[in-house]
């Protein structure tokens, strides 16, 4: 009597645990409400992106989320900013270790403010931390244009991915870190598009 108990608990154990990572995954890792444009909208480049010499990133990191969903295109500006349009920088940061950063916001009658990720924007702002990036073991090319991708993940609504155990489980740019960018849009980053966006 005893052993059927033992399994039958932990059996509800595992259907736990399953039911809860199941769930986890589809309320925990997009962003709710809308943004300006829905996942189609005009990205801003400031003069500080060629100026350091990472127009190609930050245009590799875009294709990463581009061409996956009818529904999502980042299309660019490097002209005069327009309203409504995010804008993409390149700076340094006295933070340390701080590498990237994405902030939301909405307009007001006379300026703009910051708002939450759970709130509606207008639009987006990413930088990327030069010399924070310089300063890791990990500095290449690729991890350059996966710190920018994991951004640009955030104006699309994306959050982080989810960690099981202290590791990451899925493959994707919205891991937390600094490491090379995949070769193609993984399976999980493109289902999240399609969860958050449609196809
Ligand atoms: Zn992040």
């Amino acid at each position: 009597m005893h052993i059927f108990k033992v399994i039958i608990n932990s059996l509800v154990f595992t259907m736990v645990i399953v039911f809860m990572f199941h769930t986890s995954k589809t309320t925990a890792t997009t962003f709710p409400e809308d943004r300006n444009g829905l996942g189609t909208h005009t990205a801003w480049y400031d003069s500080s992106i060629a100026a350091y010499g990472y127009t190609y990133h930050f245009d590799a990191a875009r294709t990463y989320w581009n061409y996956n969903s009818s529904k999502v295109h980042i299309s660019k500006n490097t002209g005069s900013h327009k309203k409504y349009q995010d804008r993409y920088y390149v700076a340094n940061s006295e933070v340390k270790d701080l590498i990237g950063l994405a902030a939301y916001y909405q307009y007001t009658w006379f300026s703009s403010e910051n708002v939450g990720s759970n709130d509606y924007w207008d639009y987006c702002e990413i930088v990327i931390y030069e010399n924070n990036m310089r300063a890791s073991s990990n500095y290449s090319s690729n991890a350059v244009k996966m710190n920018i991708a994991h951004e640009i993940g955030h104006t699309l609504k994306m959050g982080h991915a989810p960690m099981y155990y202290g590791a990451n489980y899925y493959d994707s740019v919205m891991n937390k870190g600094f490491y090379p960018i995949y070769s193609s849009t993984t399976d999980y980053d493109r289902q999240e598009l399609y969860f958050k966006w449609g196809y």
